[in-house]
């Protein structure tokens, strides 16, 4: 059988549907509206694979390939896929694939309806092998082109990963199959989410939605406010409601399928997006969910013309609630250790380590509560592995407190007898704020930082926010109180840091190591910065920079590196190094970090960031909603078709000037003999800027500069005239730009109330 619907499939079908279409077929015999669709099954690619002759064209590649060649194997696996898109499908196949489709669209009342085509491994119980099918996933098809579309999705069983894992588990490449999922894309006019339990305070017997006008992006992303509902379980009865004002609506563009975002009129706005009737519909269809998976469920949900569907779930982590309920309790009971003064902001939990002398400075592990007498510079490297600092000694100018605030370690000095009370081991947290040490380890350490961020807040309010550009990660506790966000978190540093080029780590096998140093070195910055934005720009690694690295021998030579194999493309090249960067990252969203961004550098096509989106997804990641995913536009290309981007979908774009002025003045920025050439302020560069910022200004989507330029008062000046929503500068500008915005944007009211004064 090619083809079979959902309605006919359940979950012990994996081996005809694969995981993601079994698992489909099994919630539409529990009865849950999912999108219709159906499965090209892995019988169908079998057939294909051998009518046409791959399979042992395929054999022939693979014979010849050295997989523990890098080259060898990107290019053998670049051979296939290009082989598989382009033969034929069986005709037969390609006939009953495209009269199912068509089938499917006529019982979705359309001509020709769009649909999402989605790869569906099915060896995903195979341990380690879930990427077997690389989850390759293509939105927004329609007509004759799902055929295409299936075969991209077959093609994804031999990314370079996929054919080095069975070359080294010894699987057959010619035993193993995939399906394709085809379903039916839902044109939302109401969506949103829905927790079968009360989330926030975990009552069992309440129903919470969130609703909004068009697609659910709105609501998942957080771009609009939503309706908010409370349902009592049992009877289904509406206990609470707030309709909120929905100034936008996310929709879909019917000629392209692309997602467009709409203002809506002030009357439309403020209407309550669902009926009692849908609220109670949806009551039930959270109940059933909740029951069919035994857990409370977070559900997306839409409405498509008076039809609700069930688009994903997940189970709700209960663990929050409960960790937050102890975090209560502990605090009614906490006993404060010591006292002193409030010498560093923030908190600061860990075990502590007691020291007289720097020659126990080796005690001191990342992480702990440094207790002394009194610090003194030879113990700095100590200091800046310390959670936190305790001294018997000292006040509010001493060095403990100096360095401390520098470092942005949470610091009580000036105690008497901390170095009596404290003994080696114990676990104690160090609220710097209050100058207060109390027994035990604290959980609301991030909740409290903001506290102190905003504590510690610059004094001159700007409209424009203004961020800075980090390298260091170390820096980021220093900078984060008196910036807005990050504008600019460069990897490259980082890595090189390491020391080892980041392919030999996955070349070892070591990619967990790497994924781990990244997410550590991510984190000292999402951390102190929390809950204020930090966008992480993925690695714009050119060649010759990273030739130097342990590894880094197998760099290839290239004529012109500024122009060659660094950024986006050299990542879509190279998949398996993005990836381990984004499960770096996927790493922090799970543990909470909901401030992060990604950025993608040097991208010159849509397409690009498509993939780029695409490859987040792979390892869990859902652009837009669990992180912010955005581009740099620092190639003319990207600045002059930037509407393009903004269909394909970005929350942010952050112009890089480095490279932009050097690729629109075709002058290198390396070149001294050239130098006198460079120039941000060049009248090509400023106009693409502007032109970039109306548009994005049209289309509602943040702007923001992260190159040098941004640290230059009179570009940042210019730059909130043409209407830019952040600047990120140098740590060390931060302060001067934030002064010039200020003035700036101080000058344009002024202006504006004179031409309007009579
Ligand atoms: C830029 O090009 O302006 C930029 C910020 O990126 P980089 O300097 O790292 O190339
Ligand atoms: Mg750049």
């Amino acid at each position: 059988m090619n083809i079979t619907w959902f309605e006919d499939l359940d979950k012990d079908d994996v081996a005809i549907a694969g995981g993601k279409g079994a698992n489909l077929g099994e919630l539409v015999r529990a009865g849950l509206p999912v999108p219709p669709g159906f499965v090209v099954t892995a019988q169908a690619y079998a057939k294909f694979m051998e009518e046409s002759g791959l399979a042992k064209r395929i054999s022939a590649v693979l014979s010849a390939t050295d997989v523990d060649n890098n080259d060898e194997l990107t290019e053998a696996s670049r051979e296939i896929r290009e082989m598989i898109i382009s033969t034929p499908v069986p005709e037969t196949l390609a006939k009953e694939i495209l009269e199912s489709y068509r089938e499917l669209s006529r019982r979705a009342g359309k001509d020709e309806e769009f649909v999402a085509v989605r790869s569906s491994a099915t060896a995903e119980d195979l341990p380690g092998a879930s990427f077997a099918g690389q989850q390759e996933t293509f939105l927004n098809v329609k007509g004759e082109e799902v055929v295409d579309y299936v075969r991209r999705c077959w093609s994804s069983l031999f990314t370079p990963r996929a054919i080095f894992y069975r070359e080294k588990k010894g699987f057959a490449h010619e035993r193993v199959a995939i399906a394709v999922v085809v379903q039916k894309m839902v044109n939302a006019d109401k969506a949103g989410v829905m927790f079968s339990v009360h989330p926030a305070t975990g009552e069992r017997d309440k129903i919470v939605i969130e609703a909004a006008f068009g697609l659910g992006e709105g609501v998942v992303s957080g771009a609009v406010t939503p309706d908010h509902y409370v349902i009592d379980k049992a009877s289904n009865r509406l206990l609470h409601k707030e309709v909120a004002v929905k100034e936008i609506m996310f929709t879909k563009d019917e000629k392209t399928g692309r997602t467009i975002k709409v203002k809506l009129p002030p009357e439309r706005a403020g209407e309550q997006v669902l009926n009692e009737q849908e609220l109670a519909e949806l009551a039930e269809l959270g109940k059933k969910v909740e029951e069919h998976f035994g857990t409370p469920q977070d559900i997306e949900w839409a409405y498509e013309a008076g039809k609700l569907y069930l688009l994903q779930s997940r189970p709700i982590t209960v663990l929050y609630e409960k960790e937050d309920r102890e975090e209560e309790s502990a605090g009614e009971a906490r006993e404060v250790l010591v006292k002193g003064l409030a010498a560093s902001p923030g908190m600061g939990s860990g075990r502590v380590k007691v020291i007289f002398s720097v020659k126990e400075l080796d005690k001191i592990k990342e992480g702990d509560v440094l207790v002394t007498t009194m610090t003194n510079p030879d113990m700095v490297p100590a200091m800046k592995r310390a959670s936190a600092i305790v001294t018997d000694e000292g006040g509010m100018t001493c060095h403990a407190a100096i360095v401390s605030r520098e470092l942005g370690i949470p610091c009580v000095v000036g105690t008497g007898n901390a170095t009596e009370v404290l003994s080696d081991g114990m676990e104690v947290t160090v609220d710097g704020t209050r100058g207060v040490v109390y027994r035990g380890i604290s959980r609301m350490k991030e909740e409290r930082r903001q506290e102190v961020t905003a504590a510690a807040a610059p004094k001159i309010v700007t409209a424009t926010e203004i961020k800075v550009n980090i390298s260091i990660p170390e820096v980021a506790p220093r900078v984060a109180p008196i910036a807005d966000g990050v504008g600019l978190l460069r990897v490259e540093h980082l890595i090189l840091g390491i020391g080892k080029h980041p392919m030999k780590f996955i070349r070892e096998g070591k990619e967990e190591e790497l994924v781990e140093k990244i997410a550590e070195g991510v984190r000292k910055v999402t951390q102190p910065f929390f809950p204020k934005p930090v966008w992480y720009r993925t690695l714009d690694a050119p060649t010759d920079e990273f030739r130097g690295l342990e590894g880094g021998e197998d760099e290839p030579v290239e004529h012109n590196p500024m122009l060659g194999w660094r950024g986006v493309r050299r990542a879509l090249d190279q998949p398996e190094l993005l990836r381990v960067e984004f499960r770096a990252i996927k790493k922090l969203v799970d543990e909470g970090y909901t401030n992060i961004g990604v950025m993608i550098p040097l991208v010159q096509h849509p397409e690009e960031l498509r993939r780029a989106k695409e490859i987040a997804r792979e390892v869990g990641i859902e652009p837009h909603r669990d992180v912010k995913f955005g581009i740099m536009v620092e190639i003319p290309a990207a600045a002059l078709i930037i509407e393009e981007f903004l269909h394909e979908g970005v929350d942010f774009i952050s112009f890089g000037t480095n490279d932009l002025t050097q690729y629109t003045l075709a002058v290198d920025r390396n070149n001294e003999r050239v130098a006198k050439l460079y120039t941000e302020k060049h009248p090509a560069v400023m106009k693409l800027i502007e032109m970039v910022i109306k548009e994005c200004r049209r289309h509602g989507v943040e702007t923001s500069i992260c190159g040098q330029a941004g640290s230059d008062p009179e570009v940042a000046s210019r730059l909130v005239e043409f209407g830019i929503s952040s600047i990120s500068a140098n740590p060390d500008a931060v302060q001067s730009i934030r002064e010039m915005v200020a003035r700036t944007e101080m000058r344009l009211l002024l202006d504006r109330a004179r031409q309007d004064a009579p």
